[in-house]
């Protein structure tokens, strides 16, 4: 008996240029799904990214597109069908830190704005889009990075949790709406991990991970240690399971004494 040969799977991975995402769309490619790797400003990256998807025998291809723009997320989508037929997978990984961690009484209304826009409101009519695709064809999985954040809370960046708390509960109301569909919907929600976000920060980091117990495993979280999750979904191990919050964070979330 000749085994049956798998189905190509197509992912899209948002802001797969650089850090979290840019490990998630190498590691898909490796694992052989097709992988749409999408920027905002960051072309050459998403080039080498695509250029290591290729190497491991997967197609990839890039989008430029801005989440919080609607014609943006509508171009991603259709570009993603026209060149590989379908969608299995989405991967709402784009985000962005305030550019000032201001004190919460001093926030400014258009920080809150571009946070809510690109972490919240651009995966949320993002995913709307890719649902209907997915219910259509009655398969599909779809995966949130939130954050600690979500659920900690950080006086001098308000706007960056709230739209990480808004995105927890987008991930539920999602997976109860489209488990009929057999689409299961996913939240994983990282620590603090090594990439360009945190680099401003290093320091502060690097005195509460090895100085002041900030995690039971104490090191930085790396993106492939959020990639290797990604792909532990992506491969169905979790097929009983939809609105399931993973936790990334070297043990973060534990109360201790
Ligand atoms: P990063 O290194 O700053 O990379 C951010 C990625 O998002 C880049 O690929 C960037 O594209 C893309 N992006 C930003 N704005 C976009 C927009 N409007 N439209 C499309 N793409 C956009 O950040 P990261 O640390 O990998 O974070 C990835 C995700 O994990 C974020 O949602 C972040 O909130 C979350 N997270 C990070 C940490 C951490 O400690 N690092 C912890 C918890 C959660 P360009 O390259 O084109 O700019």
């Amino acid at each position: 008996m000749f085994e049956q040969m798998k189905a190509k799977q197509v992912a899209i991975v948002t802001g797969g240029s650089r850090g979290i995402g840019r490990a998630i769309a190498v590691a898909l490619g490796r694992e052989g799904f097709d992988v749409v790797v999408n920027y905002a400003r960051s072309a050459q990256s998403a080039e080498e990214v695509k250029a290591e998807i290729e190497k491991s025998g997967s197609r990839a291809h890039i989008v430029q597109a801005d989440i919080s723009v609607r014609q943006d997320r509508d171009r991603l989508v259709d570009e993603t069908i026209k060149t590989f037929g379908q969608i299995d997978l989405l991967v709402n990984n784009a985000g962005v830190a305030p550019d000032v961690r201001a004190d919460v009484l001093e926030a400014t209304e258009e920080s809150f704005d571009r946070l809510i826009n690109i972490n919240l409101k651009g995966p949320y009519f993002l995913t709307q889009r890719v649902a209907r695709h997915m219910a259509e064809r009655r398969q599909g999985k779809i995966i949130n990075i939130t954050s600690i954040s979500a659920y900690t809370a950080h006086t001098h960046r308000g706007d960056y949790g709230v739209s990480k708390a808004g995105l927890a509960m987008m991930t539920q109301v999602f997976a109860a709406r489209m488990a009929e569909f057999g689409v299961h919907v996913y939240e994983i929600r990282p620590g603090v991990i090594q990439t360009d976000m945190t680099g401003p920060v290093k320091e502060k980091y690097d005195d509460l991970i090895f100085n002041k117990d900030l995690t039971p495993i104490k090191r930085w979280g790396q993106p492939d240690d959020v990639a290797r999750a990604v792909l532990a979904i992506a491969k169905d191990y979790f097929p009983f399971s939809t609105g399931e919050v993973f936790n990334v964070d070297g043990g973060f979330a534990m109360r201790r004494l």
